[in-house]
């Protein structure tokens, strides 16, 4: 009886250190994995994407939200502290929250210029630059050029090469196991570009109205044309003589489709369709606009249908 107690104190020490040897060494790995943190939901999707299980990534701003106003909350101050990445949009897209945040964390890592610090505009594509002074009267939220530049495909490759060079810097072990999942992100990236310039040819010459400025890069790539705004500038709400014109605009040129990110109000938008028939289409600018869009490439995919769907109806 003596002896098959102690066989049994014997083998649950066994099984003790081997659980506590077991969470040492997870423990272990996530510590060693990169903290990066993003403004917006479409930057971790690319974080994710070339960092894999190296990297615990966290955007700031939800799907839903606008990216141009985002809440500061304190608990974003928390996890700047803890980052070793942190990588934004720019152009000015999160000048009206994002500043502060980075200065009260206090994290050297992640000021303006350290390398723990990518401003993706970088190394993107901008469109509507602009070549004279910047004034008042572009609006208030573009000054730099269109911000919403991850809109097409060509901008996420680069952006996802720059983040893999800032892994590799801050993680130089893994500088491989990075470049391995780009290649294969970007392998998967033209096979989606294929895809998607297949399922767009329906859409080509497509003239649209959308409410803000947020789609030039999504159709410049995918060939739609958009010829008017329900804001009357960016950033500025809907004014009624500037509705009226809209109106007018789609009853002359008989345009179907008033595209709207999911964070404006639907009432004016609703009212434009009403008085000229078009539809009103709620187009996501990012992943995460809805549940089911969790990735960079669930994102197109669904807009694209979206607008295939709509168009389809409308014939
Ligand atoms: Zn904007």
């Amino acid at each position: 009886m003596k002896t098959k107690h102690n066989w049994y104190e014997r083998w649950t020490l066994v099984i003790l250190f081997v659980l506590l040897g077991a969470g040492l060494l997870v423990s272990d790995a996530a510590a060693q994995r990169l903290n990066v943190m993003t403004t917006t939901e479409d930057l971790a999707s690319l974080v994710r994407e070339v960092g894999g299980d190296r990297v615990q990534v966290e955007s700031i701003a939800r799907g839903y939200q606008d990216p141009h106003y985002v809440e500061a909350k304190p608990s974003f101050l928390l996890k700047l502290q803890k980052a070793d990445l942190l990588v934004l949009v720019g152009l000015q897209l999160e000048a009206g929250w994002l500043p502060p945040l980075i200065t009260q964390s206090r994290n050297p890592r992640i000021q303006v210029g350290a390398p723990g610090y990518l401003d993706a505009s970088t190394v993107a594509a901008i469109l509507e630059k602009p070549t004279g002074p910047v004034t008042r009267a572009m609006g208030d939220v573009h000054p730099l050029g269109n911000p919403h530049y991850w809109l097409d495909p060509g901008n996420g490759r680069r952006i996802a090469q720059a983040i893999v060079q800032k892994l590799a810097v801050l993680h130089r072990g893994d500088t491989a196991y990075f470049e391995q999942r780009f290649q294969d992100f970007d392998r998967r990236l033209q096979e989606a570009e294929k895809r998607w310039e297949q399922q767009t040819i329906s859409l080509k010459g497509t003239e649209v109205i959308t409410y803000h400025n947020s789609w030039p890069s999504f159709t410049d790539r995918f060939g739609l044309r958009v010829v008017g705004y329900v804001e009357p500038k960016p950033g500025i709400p809907p004014s009624p003589s500037h509705t009226l014109e809209v109106i007018n605009q789609i009853k002359q040129d008989k345009i179907k489709l008033i595209l709207v990110e999911p964070y404006f109000d639907l009432k004016t938008p609703k009212a434009i369709a009403n008085q000229t028939g078009a539809e009103v289409l709620v187009l996501l600018p990012s992943v995460g606009g809805v549940p089911t869009v969790t990735n960079y490439f669930q994102l197109f995919d669904y807009n694209i249908r979206l607008l295939t769907e709509a168009l389809a109806r409308a014939k």
